[in-house]
């Protein structure tokens, strides 16, 4: 998600070489809503061909920027790990139709359920073709946001060993409830004894 837009924009070539190692900082408040982005945020827009993005996005929810359901699902789930406190670390890409750029992602939790992503740019490579869609699953805990692997693991984990967000297709997510709040949920069920 980095630059949602960046999905989706074609490429232009940065404005300048630094720019491919600047890191991008934005943030959303408790409502998801994009509050701030940094002067890289600016320029990486710009060299996306979406200039005024980040004013076009000010004041609303960033998850209505990612197209893709399964790789928002993967993101809000991230998000929620670092509401959670504490700050997630990821590797993504955000691709133009003709290059892939790969994206070190920090997503820290900030006070009042702010979230602050800080992006560090690695370099463009021409795009491999994207592989068709797959029908592997990713399900995710609704309630822990704990991904199931043959056990039930932490989500940022799964997206680290799986290199989840560096691939052409995130596997579908769906969601189901883990062990650990199946327990808990039957548990609160139960009635309380007198
Ligand atoms: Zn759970």
């Amino acid at each position: 998600m980095i630059i949602p837009p960046a999905y989706r924009a074609a490429h232009r070539p940065p404005t300048r070489a630094g720019d491919n190692r600047a890191k991008v900082i934005y943030r959303i408040d408790s409502d998801d809503r994009l509050v701030y982005a940094d002067g890289a945020f600016h320029r990486f827009a710009d060299a996306a061909g979406v200039p005024d993005l980040a004013e076009r996005w000010y004041g609303r929810s960033i998850w209505h920027c990612i197209g893709d359901d399964e790789l928002r699902a993967v993101f809000v789930a991230l998000v929620a790990r670092a509401r959670s406190g504490r700050t997630v670390h990821v590797d993504t890409r955000c691709d133009s139709p003709s290059l892939a750029r790969s994206v070190a992602m920090e997503i820290v939790p900030l006070p009042d359920n702010g979230v602050e992503f800080r992006c560090r740019l690695g370099r463009a490579r021409l795009m491999t073709p994207a592989l068709p869609s797959g029908s592997e699953l990713l399900r995710v805990c609704a309630w822990c946001y704990r991904a199931d692997r043959g056990g039930w693991r932490d989500i940022e984990d799964v997206v680290a060993d799986e290199h989840l967000l560096e691939r052409a297709t995130v596997p579908v997510v769906t969601h189901g409830i883990c062990d650990g709040c199946l327990a808990e949920a039957a548990a609160q069920l139960d009635p309380a004894p007198a």
